[in-house]
């Protein structure tokens, strides 16, 4: 760019010299010859005023008026011709050595005579044949009797004219000089700030987005500088706007519970969240990865490829993993006009709805299944009282036994009532510290008369007294109390129970245990689970309803404890329930 400006500024300077000195040569040539004939019209009209004495000494007029001429400081010469063109007075003092052939030639044929001949004047500028210089001429016809003709050697003209050429030269010199220093300034002046915009737009493309032009002058690059950092700085907050708008996306897509994944058209992942890899079990799924090398991925792909191929959303099912998992994968066509530039997955997992609606299904029969016993029995006795006379001892027993039936039922409903409102509390609204020895020594003395009725004794070991939890006093007697009626009921005869209390860092430790039959290792996992007994006929027998346990899990759930049982068989079972402490005691 520099080298061009150079170039051109030196070519406007020559060009702009060479025409001024093409149009002034003329000018000045012009002038001169003008001034020359105005000096020879002048001496002529002198001259003529003697005519007869040119005519009487041709020779002596010439040479006296051209040293007369040279006196008064105008170097003249002066030619006398005769009429048939023959040089009769000649003033040059080189003349005498001319060459009498050059001098002797007729004249006639010379422009200026030849003119003066037909318009009585004329004018004419050439190399003198005779002389060898350059002369300006100017003839005038004295009729029949001779040509007076004067001429100005073009010398001065010529001195003029090469004075100029000279200065021309200098002047292109001095131009080409002045022209490329400027070139040069001005160059670097455009070029600079240019450079540095050219670098502010490469650091912009490569995303340093705050890169900016300092221009300080006032013109048109200033202003152009200050067009591109308004125009930088709309970019940028563009590219912020959709950087922000991007993660605000991304946030969600990640946040999201369910798996989402996109892919173009060539089946190569664009995103995928955290909860997909996850989901998929493809912790090193990337973006641009294809959806290979799990069964997973190549189910996902497979609806993925449906719904691609047919342009519409597609539903299915896949199962994963151990434990297994149960996920449902809507696929629908990102759609460009009619062709599908790739697919968009939302994978959910259903396994725990799946559970949820398998556990409802199988409340719903095992509360059936709990209702209709003792209901069938009741109707079945009902029956037997209407069918015949039975005498008062039968009708007593069949009484005892329908009460029997109407308590169990009403004990049914009345643990399905307290679970159903544990599971439906998120927390104890009604919970104030309680005094955990107060609350096991409430529960001990209540169960007492049970445990007497088959010679258990129930020892209590409770060392510290100020362990306080945040519940309601009744829900931790229902707690402790279900859990000392089991140690009862599954016991054996004269079998012991003994209960402790101790405290561990901030938490509560309760535990309860006995010496009865002892639970089976491959029923404890599900031991806490509605309606789960080891023994059906021996819980139903003693009125067991299958619930106590699942109470005592929501309860232990509901004030952020846990719940724990080991047992050997035959010999007998330990439940440990951990309940955090109120931190405020
Ligand atoms: P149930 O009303 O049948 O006692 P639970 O939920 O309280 O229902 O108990 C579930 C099952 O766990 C019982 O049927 C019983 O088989 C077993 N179980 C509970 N506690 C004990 C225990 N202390 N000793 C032995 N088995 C027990």
């Amino acid at each position: 760019m520099r080298k061009r400006l150079l170039l051109v500024n030196l070519g406007v300077v020559l060009l702009g010299l060479a025409a001024a000195f093409l149009l002034a040569m003329p000018l000045v040539q012009n002038l001169y010859e003008e001034e020359f004939s105005r000096r020879l019209d002048t001496a002529l009209a002198f001259m003529l005023n003697e005519t007869d004495r040119i005519a009487a000494d041709p020779q002596g007029f010439a040479r006296e008026e051209s040293a007369l001429l040279e006196k008064s400081g105008q170097k003249m010469r002066i030619t006398v011709i005769d009429p048939e063109g023959r040089v009769i007075g000649e003033s040059g003092s080189q003349a005498d050595k001319e060459d009498a052939g050059l001098i002797a030639k007729n004249h006639l044929s010379r422009p200026e005579i030849y003119e003066a001949k037909l318009h009585g004047r004329g004018y004419d500028i050439r190399v003198s044949d005779s002389l060898g210089d350059s002369y300006y001429y100017a003839a005038v016809y004295v009729e029949g009797r001779f040509y007076l003709r004067a001429a100005l050697p073009m010398t001065e003209l010529n001195r003029v004219m090469n004075s100029m050429q000279l200065c021309m030269l200098c002047g292109v010199l001095l131009g080409c000089t002045v022209a490329g220093l400027f070139a040069v300034v001005s160059a670097r002046r455009i070029s600079r700030p240019l450079l540095k915009l050219t670098e502010a737009t490469r650091r912009i493309s490569q995303g340093d987005f705050a890169s900016r032009v300092q221009v300080s002058e006032d013109s048109e690059i200033g202003d152009l500088a200050k067009a591109f950092n308004r125009m930088a700085d709309a970019t940028s907050g563009a590219f912020h706007e959709l950087h922000r708008k991007h993660r605000q996306l991304e946030g969600v897509l990640q946040g999201l519970d369910d798996g989402v994944l996109a892919v173009d058209g060539a089946g190569r992942v664009l995103f995928v969240n955290g909860r997909a890899r996850e989901l998929l079990d493809a912790g090193s799924l990337r973006e641009e990865d294809f959806l290979t090398g799990s069964l997973a991925l190549n189910k996902l792909q497979e609806s993925i490829g449906e719904a691609k191929e047919h342009l519409h959303a597609v539903r299915g099912e896949m199962k994963t993993g151990v434990p297994e998992r149960i996920m449902t994968v809507y696929a629908a066509p990102l759609n460009k006009g009619r062709a599908s530039e790739g697919a968009l997955a939302v994978i959910t997992d259903v396994t725990e709805m799946r559970r949820l609606q398998q556990l409802r299904s199988e409340f719903v029969a095992n509360v059936t299944h709990e209702l209709k016993t003792p209901l069938t029995s009741i109707r079945g006795f009902i029956e037997l009282l209407k069918s015949g006379d039975r005498d008062k001892e039968t009708r007593l027993y069949f009484y005892d036994v329908l009460d029997i039936e109407a308590e169990r039922l009403h004990h049914l409903i009345d643990d399905m009532l307290v679970l159903s409102q544990i599971e439906n509390a998120r927390e104890d609204a009604s919970a104030v510290p309680c005094n955990l020895k107060k609350e096991l020594q409430a529960t001990v003395e209540r169960m007492r008369p049970l445990a007497q009725k088959q010679n258990i004794v129930i020892e209590l070991s409770a060392g510290e007294d100020g362990l306080w939890v945040l519940s309601s006093s009744s829900r931790l007697q229902q707690l402790f109390g279900n859990l000392v009626e089991n140690a009862i009921k599954y016991n054996k005869p004269e079998g012991k129970i003994s209960i402790t209390l101790r405290r561990q860092r901030q938490t509560a430790v309760v535990r309860v245990s006995d010496t009865g039959i002892g639970i089976p290792p491959e029923h404890l996992g599900r031991l806490f689970e509605r309606f789960y007994r080891v023994d059906t006929s021996r819980s139903r027998e003693i009125g067991g309803t299958g619930l106590g346990l699942s109470i005592v899990k929501h309860l232990v759930g509901l004030y952020n404890g846990d719940v724990s049982v080991e047992s050997v068989p035959g010999e007998g079972s330990a439940f440990t329930v951990r309940l955090p402490l109120n931190p405020e005691e």
